[in-house]
């Protein structure tokens, strides 16, 4: 860690908070590249009611809408460690590291978003669960030659 990752670490906490005096919730992701901030956005799920509008969904969003939609070069700065969602799509958009202000832990100590299926700490437990044993259900359903569109666009995308 650096004095410039802190100061990023800082400037995502103090987004979170303009968000909550603004009414939304308390997290902020900013996606930096040589010391610039490129992207910033904060959660917009109170705002919008799309319960996706995480800030680091948001942040990879907006890169993309700036023709980035590979974040190899950033380090992204997020209020909390991410959630799974979120987490998944920084894995999909592959920066080179991601700092958090805040763990899980700390988070699920002072903050509950009150979901049915699964609260803030622990919700990577539900992941490590075989699918059967998870609060959201899910069953295979059935399909004939359901692999077909993966070995089409397979064989088109061969190199
Ligand atoms: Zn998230």
């Amino acid at each position: 860690m650096t004095d410039r990752d802190d100061a990023f670490t800082a400037l995502s906490v103090q987004r979170a908070q303009e968000n909550v005096d603004a009414g939304g919730k308390p997290f902020a992701c900013l996606l930096v590249r040589d010391g610039e901030v490129v992207v910033e956005a904060a959660n917009h799920v109170a705002q919008t009611g799309d319960p996706t509008a995480h800030a680091e969904i948001r942040a990879i969003r907006l890169a993309a809408e700036q023709g980035i939609s590979d974040l190899a070069g950033f380090t992204a700065y997020v209020t909390a460690y991410p959630c799974p969602m979120c987490l998944g799509a920084l894995y999909y958009a592959q920066p080179d590291r991601v700092v958090y202000a805040v763990s899980r832990e700390e988070e699920g100590e002072h903050y509950e978003d009150g979901n049915r299926l699964m609260s803030l700490d622990t919700f990577y437990d539900e992941y490590a669960k075989p699918i059967g044993d998870r609060a959201l259900a899910a069953e295979q359903g059935s399909a004939a030659d359901a692999t077909a569109p993966f070995r089409d666009w397979t064989a088109r995308h061969a190199s």
